[in-house]
């Protein structure tokens, strides 16, 4: 099996690399922080002490990281992935990063000879322990190929949706619906609270019919314990509605709804909320409702 370097072991990252052990493969891994390294060495992973060394003992490298920065910093800077990488070998980016900035890297690692994929993921850190993410992924269809026994491992459902940034694209619309489905299931249980009736009950009534959702459900029982350790940073959920609004205005569509659950997500990073998970956007519904809680 192919050996397969992972950097940036965070919320998401960590337990994909360990299922790529589980699953067999070798790891070696490298974070910024080096406790989430020892904790995966643990599990079986070689430590590398930078992104270079990470590329240069291994055939596949991936990166979970922030945001597009943080990725053209490991990839293309000083002791990046690019330095280390062999020609042949295969680079997969799993972060939601801007589409742009992906055809850049898949641009400048092709001029290397190394193939390049982006595989952003949907599905949050219970599908990413549980090895059942949704992956969207943009690049060359034998690059595709090459990366999906690896992606199988992670996700439930890997989908090519075109080529180099494709997949940051369905990503951006990605977060656009969850962004907007979390802001009506907030402001329809703060409508519940408010009537006077329970917003449990009602939760549990709505996930029986057309109103269903994954997201009535996981970020409808945060909202009404009021538990907003994350799962996913407000932050970078702001960081991908950045995203989805560039690209819109890049592509010529107005995003109304968007433009203004961004807005309420720069409100609640202004309160200090960034580290807080992203349901906390039912603060803002409870404080305009003058009530404690979405
Ligand atoms: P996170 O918990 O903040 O983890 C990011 C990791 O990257 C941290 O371990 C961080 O190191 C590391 N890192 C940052 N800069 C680095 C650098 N220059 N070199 C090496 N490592 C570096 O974020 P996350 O929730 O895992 O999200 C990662 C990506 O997946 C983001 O693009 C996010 O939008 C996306 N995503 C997240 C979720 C979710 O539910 N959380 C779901 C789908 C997609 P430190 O340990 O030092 O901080």
């Amino acid at each position: 099996m192919e050996t397969i370097g992972f950097i940036g072991l965070g919320i998401m990252g960590r337990p994909m690399a360990a299922n790529l052990l589980e699953a067999g493969y070798p790891v070696v891994a490298h974070n910024r922080t080096q406790q989430a390294v020892d904790e995966l060495a643990e599990a079986g992973a070689e430590a590398a002490s930078s992104p270079r060394e990470v590329a240069e003992r291994s055939e596949v490298v991936i990166t979970m990281l922030p945001d597009s920065p943080d990725v053209e910093a490991v990839v293309l800077g000083e002791d990046g992935v690019a330095e280390g990488l062999s020609e042949g070998a295969l680079y997969v980016d799993m972060s939601s990063i801007a589409p742009a900035t992906s055809r850049e890297l898949h641009e400048a690692l092709e001029s290397k000879g190394v193939e390049a994929v982006d595989a952003p993921v949907s599905g949050g850190q219970p599908a990413a322990e549980s090895g059942d993410l949704s992956i969207m992924v943009g690049g060359s269809d034998a690059a595709v190929e090459r990366a999906r026994p690896i992606l199988e491992v992670l996700g439930k459902s890997v989908t090519h949706i075109g080529p180099a940034g494709a997949g940051q694209v369905a990503k951006a619309a990605n977060q656009v619906l969850v962004a907007l489905t979390i802001q009506g299931v907030a402001e329809a249980l703060t409508l519940a609270r408010k009537a006077g009736v329970d917003a449990g009950k009602v939760r549990e009534a709505l996930l029986g019919g057309l109103a269903q959702s994954k997201i009535l459900e996981m970020h409808g029982e945060r909202m009404l314990s009021g538990d907003f350790d994350p799962g996913f940073k407000l932050s970078l959920h702001r960081k991908d509605l950045a995203i989805a609004l560039q690209t819109a205005r890049e592509a010529g569509v107005p995003m109304l709804a968007t433009a203004q659950a961004a807005e309420l997500m720069n409100a609640l990073l202004a309160g200090g909320h960034g580290d807080e998970d992203h349901a906390v956007l039912s603060l803002f519904y409870g404080e305009l409702a003058g009530s404690k809680a979405g």
